[in-house]
């Protein structure tokens, strides 16, 4: 099978980022890097969220029931990604929590900042062979200021709410203001009763720049937990009020994607704002991102 291609991958994407960082124009670039993995710069500042940049998982399952065919090439080595101030992880699934990305990426970045949800603290030091106390962890609620990033976590449902015996979330979306832009980041998630007012009541009037959401459903034959499907993707967003809505985490594995079609009829039948990305490719936002992404 032919891979896909990424818009942007390797010495071009890099030039890219460069190129933006060194616009310096207060704009917020968002690139998506496969799956839901996105590098979102700001000023020269640059923060990288659940970043899947290897082959663990094709490897891993390549002899069982479930193989996990890759269906977009990889856009970049973590090597080359030194500009990152900032990596998260949602959960602790492998395409949100890599160790054959984080590795690299630690390296390239001697003082790099992790952000997990507290609840997976034992199990992400174990993964990444870490020091426990490094990575910064948040439940639903908190937030954390790192350098011009301030995060906030959101529980989210994947498919369950779980927590841990202390009652935290083992899964986390990721509200996520820098300068005057607030973005969301759901991670792996399907709806639950009570979303759309917890992150209302997060976001606390301030408007929301871009969220990004799955749109791959839930199909039990996978035998994986599913997210939202794209209909539930742009409804969200329109309920929240989203300026911009992005679909994530698909074409990447054949046995787990989607196409964007759904979320696309219905974002446009609601008049949400939305924008598919094609891998490697960059989306600018402005203060009054709208218009221009308008369909
Ligand atoms: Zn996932």
């Amino acid at each position: 099978m032919k891979l896909i291609a990424p818009v942007l991958a390797d010495d071009e994407l890099l030039a890219d980022i460069a190129a933006g960082a060194d616009a310096d124009d207060g704009r917020v670039r968002l690139w998506w890097l496969g799956q839901a993995g996105f590098l979102v710069q700001w000023h020269r500042h640059h923060l990288l969220i659940d970043p899947y940049l290897s082959n663990s998982l094709t490897t891993k399952y390549a002899d069982t029931d479930t193989p996990h065919v890759r269906l977009t090439a990889r856009a970049v080595d973590p090597h080359r990604l030194g500009m990152i101030e900032v990596v998260t992880s949602s959960h602790n699934h492998t395409d949100h929590l890599d160790h054959e990305t984080l590795g690299p990426l630690r390296d390239a970045n001697p003082t790099l900042a992790m952000v997990i949800p507290e609840a997976n603290r034992a199990f992400v030091a174990e993964r990444l062979r870490t020091d426990p106390a490094w990575p910064v962890g948040l439940t639903d609620g908190a937030s954390t200021q790192l350098g011009p990033w301030r995060l906030t976590g959101l529980a989210v449902a994947h498919e369950q709410l779980e927590t841990d015996d202390a009652g935290r979330h083992r899964h986390l979306g990721y509200v996520v203001e820098v300068g005057p832009f607030t973005l969301f980041h759901s991670g792996d998630a399907v709806p639950y009763v009570g979303m759309v007012e917890r992150l209302i009541a997060l976001l606390g009037g301030r408007p929301l720049h871009v969220a990004v959401l799955p749109i791959n459903g839930r199909v039990p034959a996978r035998r994986v937990p599913g997210n939202f499907w794209g209909d539930e993707a742009a409804t969200f967003a329109h309920a929240v009020g989203a300026r911009l809505v992005v679909p994530m985490h698909y074409d990447m594995f054949a046995f787990n994607t989607e196409t964007p079609a759904r979320f696309e009829e219905t974002a446009r039948a609601l008049g949400q704002p939305h924008r598919v990305l094609r891998g490697g490719e960059r989306l600018e936002i402005t203060p009054t991102t709208e218009s221009e992404d308008r369909p």
